[in-house]
């Protein structure tokens, strides 16, 4: 299962309709907390996080996924409204595996998706020098 985690309606219901076209099971959480909830108790295979959310922000999420045993190695693809390389920075210093940039191609988030659920399970690279 893949969990989109994204506020806004309309974006959340196209990126769920193109996973399903794609094979994959999807549960959509439109807050951080109700994400967390989810996650915890059904482990997504993968997580597709916006970072501007209520109650939770994108990041505060990431960080607590990464934290808690059964989530610290679930695959995270963070959707950023901004293209700033700061944002990108903490993303994966937080544990992040990949990010995509909105206004993105569905595509290129697709491509990396598939790209993550094949790699075999196990913390990114990057979250061992989380101090860096
Ligand atoms: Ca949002």
């Amino acid at each position: 299962m893949i969990l989109v985690v994204e506020d806004e309606a309309d974006a959340a219901r196209l990126l769920q309709y193109h996973l399903q076209r794609h094979g994959y099971r999807t549960r959509v959480a439109t807050d951080g907390r109700t994400a967390l909830n989810i996650a915890l108790t059904e482990r997504p295979d993968l997580v597709v996080l916006d970072l501007m959310l209520p109650h939770l922000d994108g990041f505060e999420l990431c960080r607590l996924l990464r934290a808690a045993p059964v989530t610290a190695t679930v695959p995270i693809v963070m959707v950023t409204a901004r293209s700033d390389t700061t944002d990108r920075l903490k993303g994966f210093r937080l544990g992040a595996d990949d990010y995509v940039t909105k206004p993105y191609e569905m595509a290129e988030l697709l491509a990396r998706v598939q790209r993550l659920l094949r790699r075999p399970p196990g913390p990114s690279l990057l979250t061992q020098f989380t101090d860096l």
